[in-house]
């Protein structure tokens, strides 16, 4: 049992940390006060190679899915980023631990040929199409159609809550194939955001991770190839939910990301703030948060690591990714609110960073699977139901 990094994760831990204490760090705030996405960030962590690492290498990828450490990468990057803005995280996330890792794991050889070099330099960059108006926490419900037309399939239906959406180059869309089935008639597909009958709808006025866009998809009479079809027809759900055991470990590194930021400035601010005549990190009450926060965070990465170290060994990890992100958001957000506390009046100012991460943990405990649905998974394979 080893509890470090080896050589190759603390080299890229080291390169992901210096590129966000300096690059990122500038463009963090501005992203979260214009509500713009910078595309010129994206491309930056692509040269850095971040982009590829869920990627096999002949495809233009880093080498960590080669060696089996995708999740292990995607985890140690993921937090790094994090820890200095959650916009980013997420877009990063959503690309590498829900569309890199789909097409991978599940699409073919021409597929791969044809879709993964331009996801691992970064040409391209990938959105996730599984949500709706109506379905949510209830995926299989979803309405959104393919209908299969000779060689072509056309989709027609409208996606909601879509990361990415607006500057996305292609996305994974899911859609149902058989209406007579519930989770047994959704399908899996490629689609191009260059294919007409596509438009990017309503941008969402979000409480944070406001540098990350997050849109209505619409589909009209959408026609794609066949061989767009990833996997076989109605197998979908299964994909969707296999891609969520990777996906939600990305949700926990941005999590203990977020809670790390919100330890480490609220350190630094109990040290250096003064009342009755000491510095606040004197009095036990601040000392018992920090404490508190440090623990929560190192539990939460521990849970992280293994969920990720199972997925990369092929070994089942439903439970344990639950069981990480749904400890890490709940310790993020614990540490978000403390970080305020610490800060006192200056932590409700925008003034310091520890507003912003107050308001980003917040969508850790929401998206890809509420806090309910988590424990429901781990309830579900404790009791065997
Ligand atoms: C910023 C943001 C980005 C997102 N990005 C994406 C994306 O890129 N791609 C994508 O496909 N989706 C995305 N989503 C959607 C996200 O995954 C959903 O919002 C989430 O799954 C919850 O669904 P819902 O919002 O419909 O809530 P609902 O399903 O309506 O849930 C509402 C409440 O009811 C509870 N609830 C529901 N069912 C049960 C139950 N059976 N038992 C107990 N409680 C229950 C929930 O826990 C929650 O508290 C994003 C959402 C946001 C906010």
């Amino acid at each position: 049992m080893r509890f470090e990094l080896n050589e190759e994760l603390a080299l890229l831990q080291q390169t992901t940390r210096d590129f966000a204490n300096t690059e990122l760090k500038t463009v963090a705030r501005r992203m979260d006060e214009t509500e713009v996405f910078e595309l010129d960030v994206f491309k930056r962590m692509a040269e850095l190679g971040l982009t590829g690492l869920t990627i096999p290498e002949r495809f233009g990828g880093s080498g960590f899915y080669d060696q089996g450490m995708a999740n292990q990468a995607a985890c140690v990057t993921l937090e790094e980023v994090n820890r200095v803005c959650a916009s980013t995280g997420v877009t990063l996330s959503v690309h590498m631990s829900l569309f890199s890792s789909l097409l991978t794991k599940w699409g073919n050889e021409e597929q791969h040929q044809r879709v993964l070099p331009k996801v691992a330099s970064g040409e391209w960059l990938g959105a996730y199409c599984l949500s709706e108006a109506g379905s949510g926490t209830d995926a299989g419900s979803l309405v959104c159609e393919a209908r299969k037309d000779g060689n072509e399939y056309v989709l027609n239906g409208s996606k909601l809550w879509i990361t990415s959406a607006p500057y996305a180059d292609v996305f994974i869309v899911f859609a149902r194939t058989d209406k007579a089935q519930k989770t047994r008639g959704i399908s899996a597909f490629i689609v191009e955001g260059s294919r007409k009958g596509i438009t990017i709808g309503k941008k969402e006025k979000k409480m944070g991770i406001r540098g990350s866009a997050t849109s209505e998809v619409l589909f009209e009479d959408c026609r794609i190839p066949a061989s767009n079809l990833i996997g076989e027809e109605n197998l979908g759900f299964k994909i969707a939910l296999d891609t969520l055991d990777g996906g939600r470990n990305g949700i926990a590194a941005q999590a203990v990301g977020i809670g790390r930021a919100c330890l480490e400035d609220a350190t630094e601010y109990a040290k250096t703030r003064e009342q009755f005549g000491q510095p606040i990190a004197n009095f036990q009450a601040v000392q018992w948060m920090l404490a508190d926060m440090t623990m929560k965070l190192d539990a939460a990465r521990l849970l992280m690591y293994r969920a990720a170290w199972l997925r990369d060994n092929g070994k089942p990890c439903t439970t344990e990714s639950a069981m990480a992100k749904l400890f890490a958001s709940e310790a993020a957000n614990k540490a978000a609110k403390d970080a305020v506390q610490i800060f006192g009046g200056n932590g409700y100012s925008k003034e310091y960073n520890v507003e912003r991460y107050f308001r980003d943990a917040r969508i850790t405990e929401i998206y890809e699977g509420t806090s309910q649905v988590q424990r429901i998974v781990i309830a579900r394979n404790l009791l065997g139901d």
